[in-house]
């Protein structure tokens, strides 16, 4: 494979991950065993937040009555495009049966979860758009009781626009507590919620590291690392838009990658010089995440051709992709690992991030080569049934038994031996 290294990272975001596991391991089992009252300790010692936890009807009104009409507006708009992409996706998840021998019949059912936790995360942005993602789909799945969590702001609780978007996507409860003890307050059924089947929603290492902990006792929807982007460019691309979507994107975080793979020196050239200049633009928190993001973990790649810009892309299997180059179709087809792609430069990582209706929480640190992101389907279980007419038993119990009594299994062949006895005789 003809790739030529241009930009090199000085760390990576997987094994630079911090330590957290004992310290999230130790508030879990303290909050298990304590409950409720080691869950507001630690509200009140990492978010300094000491109010009302479940918000009442009254506090989710004055949030919406304080936000103002074009706002509101948005956030209908994008909760529209997500709902409706929700509705098309859980259409093509369907009950079936099928006999596949003469009287014998199996089939599938799509059950949703009964209760699912939304982590929505608050700490260093609002982040609205989570709270769209997760508790619109859960509530297209079918799901009974929905909770949405994030982190109160020091002296002033969850952001209104977050807890505005939560009920208008259809959260049942909303719980102001952020970081583990809110991502354990959802799985223990603390302060009177109602325990969670499921966990889903994106964090930071402290919310990540408690989900993968507690799963097994609970579902989750994925282990998130920092968010991750990739763009594809070949020399039709605008340099301009190239450097400010990998801007935009290292604006999530001091650890969040961004990656250009191009076969264009020129253009890449371009976008190396720009990216500085316009993460210079940003307000100063923003242009601190996105400096130190470009300079540690950002990484830029020459390629021969875009046969090797495809492979090195499905490589690194990125969690959002954008490809900026001639023939969309053939990207489309070629390929195979992302966790969202974005075809030409009409279209923008943000754009699926807030608003454009495809889900935002995706597999992150290379899952994509074996996830897809949150959908329908990670809320519903597909299970099955089966059932047999008298005269299917027969050959199925002989095989059985067979099959059973090979393994050493006597007793699962016993339970074959009884229905031969009984329906061979009836037959
Ligand atoms: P967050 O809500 O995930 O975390 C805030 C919480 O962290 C606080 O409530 C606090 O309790 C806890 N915390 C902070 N310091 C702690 C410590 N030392 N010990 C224990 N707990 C501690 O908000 P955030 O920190 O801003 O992180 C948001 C994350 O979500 C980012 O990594 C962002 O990239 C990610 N994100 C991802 C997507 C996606 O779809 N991939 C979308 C939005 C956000």
């Amino acid at each position: 494979m003809g790739v030529t290294q241009l930009k090199t990272a000085s760390h990576s975001s997987v094994k630079d991950a911090p330590d957290v596991e004992q310290a999230v391991r130790a508030i879990l089992a303290d909050i298990e065993l304590n409950g409720d009252d080691a869950a507001r300790k630690y509200a009140e010692r990492f978010d300094g937040y000491s109010g009302n936890l479940i918000l009442t009807r009254d506090e989710i009104d004055a949030a919406s009555a304080s936000l103002d009409m074009q706002l509101k507006d948005d956030i209908r708009y994008a909760y529209d495009n997500v709902r409706n992409f929700a509705e098309a996706q859980k259409a093509t998840i369907g009950d079936f049966e099928v006999e596949l021998r003469p009287g014998l019949f199996a089939g599938q059912r799509a059950i949703p979860c009964n209760t699912a936790g939304c982590y929505v995360p608050g700490g260093r942005y609002a982040h609205i758009a989570s709270a769209l993602m997760t508790v619109t789909t859960a509530k297209v799945a079918g799901v009974s009781n929905i909770i949405a969590c994030s982190p109160p702001q020091k002296g002033t609780g969850v952001h209104p626009a977050i807890i505005y978007t939560a009920d208008l996507c259809g959260a049942d409860r909303i719980l102001a507590m952020g970081g583990v003890q809110g991502v354990a307050a959802m799985a223990n059924g603390l302060f009177g919620l109602p325990k969670a089947d499921i966990l889903v929603g994106p964090g930071n290492q402290f919310v990540a590291e408690a989900k993968r902990i507690l799963f097994g006792r609970v579902g989750i929807d994925m282990f998130a690392g920092p968010t991750d982007s990739l763009i594809i460019a070949d020399g039709t691309a605008d340099p301009e838009f190239v450097a400010w979507d990998l801007v935009g994107q290292a604006e999530h975080g001091y650890n969040s990658p961004v990656w250009l793979v191009t076969d264009d020196r020129a253009l890449a050239e371009q976008v190396m010089a720009r990216v500085p200049e316009l993460i210079a633009t940003l307000p100063e928190l923003n242009a601190r995440n996105a400096a130190a993001a470009w300079r540690d973990y950002a990484e830029v790649f020459l390629c021969d051709d875009r046969e090797d810009m495809a492979a090195l892309s499905d490589r690194m299997a990125p969690e959002h992709l954008h490809v900026q180059a001639a023939d969309r179709d053939w990207w489309l087809r070629r390929l195979t690992c992302y966790g969202s792609l974005f075809l030409g430069e009409e279209t923008t990582v943000a754009f699926g991030d807030k608003a454009s209706g495809t889900n935002h929480v995706l597999p992150t640190s290379g899952a994509a080569r074996y996830t897809g992101g949150l959908s329908v389907h990670k809320y519903m279980k597909l299970v099955t049934w089966q059932r047999a007419l008298p005269d299917a038993v027969v050959p199925l119990a002989e095989a059985t038994a067979r099959i059973s009594r090979m393994e050493g299994m006597e007793g699962h062949a016993r339970t074959a031996d009884i229905r031969l006895e009984k329906y061979r005789k009836s037959a």
